[in-house]
């Protein structure tokens, strides 16, 4: 996988890129947003990593605007000292898939840009379906085997998280980035709560079916059959 890295802070660009190159990815580091930007929109980037803040006429989000514009599909991830959801709505609308706040840890990074080389591309039909349930994010509709379920907005939430990560590991943390947002306090045992109600709501009702929440003990939760 062939990862871009612009990213002005040298100690941060050589510890990401050397990590990423000892688990096999090719990387390639740009410190300023104007070479950035010239790197960025070359279709053979299969992860684009940005520092919001960087030397040079534009911002990480400029890059990633322009990049997008000019037909960039590679998923880019925005590294950030701010993380306020009015700064993720503005990435969202720039084009970015996911957002790490410094300071990161580098395990954490490799399990988002895993996750986003993951991800599907974006389906033509709104609906989400994973086995037999199926989630509109538009309607805000649950079904299993054809069985209307209600769900809290949260458990919604989170079902939605996990359908788009179906068969994926995700642990509490990537819960917690993902289905709340950085004003929120969540602890460990939260997601543990939810992930009961969630559990009564589309598992133990339907007794009959595999369960599709699964633990995978010591990292997180799976959505699998
Ligand atoms: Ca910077």
């Amino acid at each position: 996988m062939r990862v871009l890295l612009v990213e002005d802070e040298e100690k941060i660009a050589n510890a990401v890129k050397r990590g990423l190159e000892l688990k096999g990815y090719a990387v390639d580091t740009v410190a300023d947003s104007d070479t950035g930007l010239s790197y960025a929109v070359d279709p053979d980037y299969d992860i684009i990593i940005l520092d919001r803040m960087l030397p040079g006429s534009k911002d990480g989000l400029d890059i990633a605007r322009q990049a997008r514009a000019e037909g960039q599909k590679a998923p880019i991830l925005i590294l950030t000292a701010r993380g306020s959801v009015e700064d993720k709505v503005e990435g969202l609308n720039a084009g970015v898939d996911d957002y790490l706040v410094k300071p990161f840890s580098f395990s954490e990074l490799v399990a988002r840009m895993q996750a986003l080389l993951r991800r599907p591309p974006v389906p033509t039909s709104s609906v989400l379906s994973y086995a037999d349930l199926t989630l509109d994010p538009a309607k805000y509709e649950v079904t299993r085997g054809g069985k209307p379920i209600k769900l809290s907005n949260k458990e919604f939430a989170l079902l939605e998280y996990f359908i788009r990560h179906s068969e994926q590991i995700l642990t509490k943390d990537m819960i917690i980035n993902h289905v709340w947002n950085e004003d929120a306090i969540v602890m460990p045992n939260t997601v543990e709560v939810y992930i009961g109600y969630l559990r009564s709501k589309i598992d133990r009702i339907f007794p009959d079916q595999p369960p599709l929440i699964n633990t995978i003990r010591g990292f997180g939760y799976k959505l699998s059959r």
